[in-house]
């Protein structure tokens, strides 16, 4: 009688310990264990971000001096302002605006001196140094009659002939300049301040000078560039100024 109701009590522990079939009955699942909980989820770990990539400084960056030196050297005393323009099409590319300037009759073709990509069809920020320039050649970006601009009296094409023309891929009326090409253009400048002679706050867009073009477009700041040309340089800052015609 003792053992029957020993194995009578075994019998009901384990019918208290499982509500289910578990523990070798076919199909059955195994018990749970008291005390512990179900293993946590691991999620896996996102590989970090790469790091942001660094913003060259003035006179490590975009632009080397070596870019902008022709092998003639650059011709003293010749340059005397710098004109900003924009190409009013962002797909634009210095090959193609080369080939549109032959089309319209410009023998030497390109008529800018420097061209700076915008990332669409000619890489964010990249120069593009004009066959012009290398041959220390007169523009074709800037056409002017002759009168008195800024007070002081201009011959009939000066700034075709004494400026150096730097466009911008890009309509700059309805979107605003890369901050690659920013960079570009205020660290090729600086350099041409320094290496031309050219005064650093003789900068202006194509329409400041000839009042008859939006060109470089609404959303290029010429008061700021010049602003940050002067800081670059350790210059004060220009007073503000309009061409005159
Ligand atoms: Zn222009």
């Amino acid at each position: 009688m003792q053992r029957i109701a020993i194995l009578a009590c075994a019998g009901a522990l384990l019918l208290a310990g499982c509500r289910a079939p578990c523990g070798g009955t076919p199909g059955g699942v195994p018990c749970p264990v008291l005390g512990t909980r179900p293993p946590p989820v691991i999620q896996p770990i996102p590989p970090p971000a790469p790091p942001p990539a660094p913003v060259p400084e003035y006179g490590g960056g975009a632009v080397k001096r070596s870019d902008i030196i022709p092998p003639g050297g650059i011709s003293p005393r010749r340059w005397k302002v710098i004109v900003v323009h924009h190409s009013a099409a962002e797909n634009a590319t210095p090959q193609g605006m080369d080939a549109w300037h032959h089309k319209r009759g410009w023998s030497n073709g390109l008529g800018y001196h420097f061209v700076i990509g915008n990332g669409v069809n000619y890489p964010d920020g990249k120069l593009f140094v004009g066959p012009r320039w290398r041959g220390q050649e007169t523009g074709a970006h800037c056409k002017s009659s002759a009168g008195r601009y800024m007070g002081v009296w201009r011959d009939s094409n000066f700034f075709n002939e004494q400026g150096i023309g730097i466009c911008l891929i890009g309509n700059f009326q309805s979107e605003s300049p890369t901050p690659a090409q920013l960079r570009t253009l205020q660290e090729l400048i600086c350099l041409l301040v320094q290496e031309t002679g050219v005064g650093y706050t003789q900068i202006y867009g194509h329409g400041e000078i000839t009042h008859k073009t939006e060109c470089p477009g609404r959303y290029m700041n010429m008061a700021s560039l010049r602003r940050n040309v002067a800081s670059a340089l350790t210059r004060p800052a220009p007073t503000a100024r309009v061409w005159s015609r």
